[in-house]
């Protein structure tokens, strides 16, 4: 085990408090609710100030590309809420991806990464990064023997995802940290799942966390975004340099939707973990529902490690209907409520069977190994009443033939 880092940013406030208050910037005007600065460019006092700017002995915006006040809005409150030194906004998930790791990694480098991952975090690491000469390992994330064994070797870099999409597996941070560590590697989780409401990867020691802003943190399907976060060093000098001249900068509008998107996300999330934990238990009751994966049920594979981790069991609810694929799909025809869609951590609860959709690019035999059954759907619980969600449930499996006999 390792000595948990000391966190140099200490909130003074609790999560709630922070969500709505931090990195708050108000301008002369004295707005109550965060300024959208829409602009590409900002403009000098004078040739001096320019000059000063660019040497960076002024502190003054430049371009938006390079960095803008809404944005900056954005990384610091979201930096407080994850106790994270520093942060940088992306435009998309996949952009944080790419940039955290492009920017650390180089040639002849080595990256262990758990196989459970989103889809384009997979296609990054089993063909974009062997493109330029970077040596990519996977292993099952769940199996410690399997992460040993792979870093015993001289690492650079580990990404893992946990809660996995879409079997909702968990891994170790602290045992996997201490190994990374130990090979050196830099540790980069993938956390959308949780959100930094429910798990903290830095407390564990993960040195870089990224997020999806897409999903919970803006909450309400309008925006894309993304962000890393990491210490203030590794920001600076690392990423902030590729960031600046590859260019996947956020807009700023989508900055402060997702801005105030984090005013709202301890109140979402609390409601939609409350929601998901009723529903898992709802299907679990059910006989044509042969597997539920919720980490915050007793049954769960991974469950004692899971509430150590997390302070609940996450809004998104796996579960393995009989029948395969065509009982899949009729059950999800036959929803009223719920609609089918690929995205998640949305106000809206969505459906989607990864076999066909998410995960249908990774072939059959990744599918099987990472155990995506063809009867598998994935429920990403949204704000409306679980009574509701529960009868909309309830009346597609009937309609299905697939509810209990007794009813
Ligand atoms: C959605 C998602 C991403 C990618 O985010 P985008 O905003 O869609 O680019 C990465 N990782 C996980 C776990 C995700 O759910």
């Amino acid at each position: 085990m390792t000595d948990r880092p000391r966190l140099t940013y200490a909130p003074t406030h609790r999560a709630a408090t922070t969500a709505v208050r931090g990195g708050l910037m108000r301008s002369p005007h004295g707005e109550t609710s965060e300024a959208l600065y829409l602009t590409s460019g900002f403009v000098y006092d004078d040739a001096a100030q320019a000059e000063a700017t660019f040497l960076g002995e002024a502190d003054h915006y430049q371009y938006s590309r390079f960095g803008n006040p809404t944005v900056t809005m954005f990384e610091q409150r979201l930096a407080a809420l994850e106790g994270a030194e520093a942060c940088r906004a992306t435009a998309t998930g996949m952009a944080a991806v790419n940039a955290a790791l492009l920017a650390h990694l180089k040639a002849g480098d080595r990256v262990v990464a758990s196989r459970a991952l989103f889809g384009s975090c997979h296609w990054i690491v089993s063909t974009l990064l062997p493109k330029f000469g970077i040596k990519t390992v996977f292993v099952d994330g769940t199996n410690i023997v399997q992460w040993q064994q792979a870093l015993s070797w001289p690492t650079n870099a580990v990404l893992l995802e946990t809660p996995s999409n879409p079997c909702l597996d968990i891994i170790d941070l602290e045992r996997v940290v201490a190994l990374a560590h130990d090979a050196g590697a830099v540790v980069m989780v993938d956390n959308v799942f949780a959100t930094p409401l429910l798990q903290r990867p830095i407390e564990y020691g993960a040195d870089v966390v990224i997020y999806s802003g897409t999903k919970h943190i803006d909450g309400q399907g309008r925006c894309l975004g993304g962000a890393v976060l990491g210490r203030k060093t590794w920001i600076e000098e690392t990423l902030q340099p590729f960031i600046r001249n590859t260019g996947p900068a956020i807009s700023p509008f989508n900055a402060w939707t997702m801005l105030k998107g984090l005013e709202t996300l301890p109140v979402r999330l609390e409601a939609m973990c409350r929601s998901a934990a009723r529903i898992a238990d709802f299907l679990a009751g059910e006989s044509a529902v042969t597997r539920v994966l919720y980490p915050a049920r007793k049954d769960h594979p991974q469950h004692a490690l899971a509430m150590r981790q997390m302070s609940a069991g996450g809004t998104v609810v796996s579960f393995e209907l009989a029948g395969g694929k065509e009982a899949a799909f009729r059950f999800m025809d036959a929803l009223s409520l719920i609609d089918i869609s690929n995205n998640l951590g949305d106000a809206k609860s969505l459906i989607t069977h990864p076999a066909t959709t998410t995960h249908m690019r990774i072939g059959a035999e990744e599918r099987a190994r990472l155990g995506i059954g063809d009867g598998l759907v994935r429920l990403s619980v949204g704000l409306e009443d679980v009574r509701d969600l529960i009868d909309d449930l309830a009346r597609a499996l009937a309609a299905t033939g697939l509810a209990r006999a007794a009813e």
